[in-house]
């Protein structure tokens, strides 16, 4: 039971006012089953009833306004077809308003009467200088309410069904009101600890349940909303941070012990740049996760072009040092060749073997990588999904890196972990930075390292958009940019590889291209989903060898591939992608010395919501503000990779608008369970009995 014998179990058919009628169809429509349901069922508006206007002072702007005056006649008429329209005149000293009703209108007749005076509150609809008002609330003047309420009155979201039923708005306020005259503190008892309620000034969770219902003041109404809010969000982080804690000091791991000779070797002899103050942070960080005994599970958050691949190749040369292999699983195959052969280079004068497994590595070659990956001598073996099949064995694996992670799922990443008899370290990279607030939550368990610096000597990217009209001089510039020798991408959008429109699109795109850029002058490489893989890889060997000027492609190329000759990225429909997609898309160019340019194509005809992603995408090159602003602007849960978390599902709180006061809930649990972890000293009794309540219910219950 939630609240030990509080009232607020009972059955919300003993209310008063609700009855088992009733209470079915608010069990139905609104999922009310107790008081506390009904409690939890919060305004999503208030009224202002603390002043009343004057009907001369409504004019087509007003909006709704609360008039008091007197009733000077009433006159009932019938419209064709037996309709009927009741029309009540109110006078105040200013001026007189309609009200009119087309329904109830027995009901109506037996509450109003001439020369009797009335609040009144509704929508304004007014036309050449006369006020009406359909379907007012109504309320006869007392003693209490003479000069209009003292309060916000809230507005309760209800259904047709209940309002056929009489349960409309009003009628769920007056339910609610006559709740909140049951309840006292012993129902809603505190739990936040007194010291988080002193220092963030929080009003207790009685008074909180009651202002945010009926407040008296908008700063009333907003400190219960804040106290809310952040009981919710403060409740998910101690959940989460408590199960990070417990699997740091649970989870059994290899323990690295040496830095030794592979990665020494690498880092002062073959490291062909000096690392950014971020790599080196981070690969401490992983190097410290590893040393201590228990499994690492850490995400790099790093911008497109931030430079993960050599964080995890040096963590890989760790774990090759203390007898373990590792692996690196990409989510395509062009990027797995690309990290193969990356590494290969790298590591071709030290003695590592490197294995590449992919679905397209058969027969004899695939029977020798796996038999070398049992054997222990692949030491670091790269691939895409196929790493995760069962006939992949490895003699001991150490460390598994998983690239661009988004396009992974929880389950495969638990298959990998699988592949030794005590998890191996998992290092998991992103895509592209996602918002601080959605990691901390759907990540939460997952200890973050950040890579907050990009290699020096970059010039920054320019962004510009370009409409159908100057693709002349679009490609003109590619065009200089070619004789200067460099290299340019041009991406048309495929929502899916197998959609016959896109395909057609980029195969007349292609012909285009080739019109403009004549076969005996320009070398054209092109690349989309329906190649088979071998003239998928041709043609991409020959753009990163620099055979070719141009590659026309789909967005296969999106993640990862590096072309450091590159510098110009010509996006076409570019208000078909997404934010992080054209950020993703953008990385590819800027990824040498040369200045780089990006252009976004577009026709003329643009939604408001496409333009503001253009605008965006000019205005900044940088990955985590870009996040931010997909946030804003498409919500959280449409971010890729956390729809199926379910932990969006918050009552009150919103991670787009709540970002600070997350943040603040998180560094609050953190401390807590620094002192605390159990939460078993005295004042932090009640919050443990709230935790462990909670279990079940809506978002605890999929975290656990
Ligand atoms: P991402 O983080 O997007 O995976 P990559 O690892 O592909 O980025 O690195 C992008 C490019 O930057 C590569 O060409 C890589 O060699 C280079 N790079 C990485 N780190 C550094 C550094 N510290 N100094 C200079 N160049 C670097
Ligand atoms: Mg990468």
């Amino acid at each position: 039971m939630t609240y030990g014998n509080s009232i607020l179990t009972s059955s919300i058919e003993y209310l008063k006012g609700v009855g088992p009628d009733k209470a079915l169809l608010l069990q139905k429509e609104l999922s009310v089953f107790t008081f506390e349901d009904l409690l939890n069922h919060f305004p999503f508006r208030h009224i202002d009833r603390t002043k009343i206007d004057l009907i001369r002072n409504i004019n087509s702007n007003t909006d709704t306004v609360q008039i008091k005056g007197t009733i000077t006649h009433i006159e009932e008429v019938t419209q064709g077809k037996g309709r009927r329209r009741l029309v009540a005149y109110l006078k105040d000293s200013s001026g007189v308003a309609e009200l009119v009703w087309f329904q109830g209108i027995v009901w109506v007749k037996k509450s109003i009467q001439v020369g009797k005076e009335f609040l009144v509150f509704g929508k304004v609809n007014y036309f050449n200088g006369s006020v009406s008002i359909m379907h007012p609330d109504l309320d006869s003047v007392t003693n209490n309410n003479a000069e209009g309420y003292s309060f916000l009155e809230p507005v309760y979201s209800t259904t047709e069904k209940l309002k056929a039923r009489f349960l409309n708005a009003r009628a769920i306020t007056k339910l609610m009101a006559g709740l909140m005259q049951q309840i006292d503190e012993k129902d809603l008892p505190e739990f936040l600890p007194d010291t988080i309620i002193q220092k963030l000034g929080l009003p207790n969770r009685i008074t909180a349940f009651r202002k945010i219902h009926f407040p008296k003041t908008k700063q009333e109404y907003d400190n219960a909303l804040l106290r809310l809010k952040f009981e919710e969000l403060f409740l998910l982080q101690l959940k989460l941070n408590r199960a990070k804690i417990v699997r740091h000091r649970q989870s059994r791991g290899y323990q690295f012990s040496i830095i030794g000779e592979h990665f020494n070797n690498f880092y002062h002899n073959y490291l062909p740049f000096e690392l950014t103050n971020a790599q080196k942070r981070v690969i401490k960080e992983i190097r410290v996760d590893c040393g201590n005994g228990f499994q690492m599970n850490r995400l790099v958050q790093g911008d497109v072009g931030s430079g993960k691949t050599m964080v995890a190749l040096l963590s890989m040369l760790m774990a090759i040092d203390n007898g373990f292999q590792a692996c690196m699983m990409a989510p395509t195959e062009i990027l797995a060749r690309q990290h193969f052969e990356g590494i290969s280079g790298l590591l071709k004068d030290m003695p590592v073997k490197v294995g590449l497994l992919t679905g397209n590595v058969k027969g004899k070659l695939r029977k020798q990588v796996l038999e070398d990956c049992l054997n222990g001598d692949i030491q670091i073996l790269v691939g895409t999904h196929a790493l995760i099949e069962e006939t992949v064995q490895f003699k001991n694996l150490g460390f598994v890196v998983i690239d661009e992670q988004h396009r992974f799922g929880v389950e495969q990443r638990a298959k990998l972990q699988q592949k030794n008899t005590i998890p191996p370290h998992v290092l998991v990279m992103t895509a592209t930075p996602i918002p601080r607030t959605l990691s901390m939550t759907i990540y939460g368990d997952l200890d973050t390292s950040v890579i907050d610096e990009l290699p020096p000597g970059r010039t920054p990217i320019t962004t510009v958009h370009r409409y159908e009209t100057s693709r002349g001089n679009v490609l003109d510039f590619v065009k200089e940019q070619i004789s200067e020798g460099r290299q340019c991408y041009i991406v048309f959008p495929l929502i899916e590889e197998s959609e016959k429109i896109s395909y057609e699109n980029l195969m007349r795109g292609y012909e285009n291209v080739k019109a403009f850029f004549p076969e005996h002058l320009y070398n054209i490489a092109m690349v989309h989903g329906r190649m088979d893989q071998e003239t998928k890889q041709r043609n991409m060997d020959r753009f990163v060898k620099g055979e070719a000027n141009i590659m026309v492609s789909t967005t296969v190329i999106e993640v990862g591939v590096n072309v450091p000759n590159s510098s110009v990225m010509i996006i076409e429909s570019a208000e078909k992608f997404g934010l992080s997609q054209l950020h993703q898309l953008r990385g590819r160019v800027g990824r040498g010395a040369a200045k780089s340019y990006c252009i976004l194509m577009t026709s003329h005809k643009l939604t408001q919501d496409a333009r503001e992603r253009l605008k965006i995408m000019c205005e900044t090159n940088d990955g985590f503000k870009i996040s931010e602003k997909d946030m804003e602007l498409r919500g959280p849960g449409d971010i890729e990779g956390t729809r199926q978390s379910g932990l969006l599902n918050f009552k009150l709180a919103s991670l787009v608008a709540d970002k600070d006061l997350m943040e603040i809930a998180r560094n609050l649990a953190e401390n807590l369970l620094e002192h605390d972890i159990n939460l078993s000293l005295p004042e932090h009794e009640r919050l443990k009995i709230q935790l462990q309540n909670k279990k079940g219910k809506t978002y605890w219950s999929k975290i656990a």
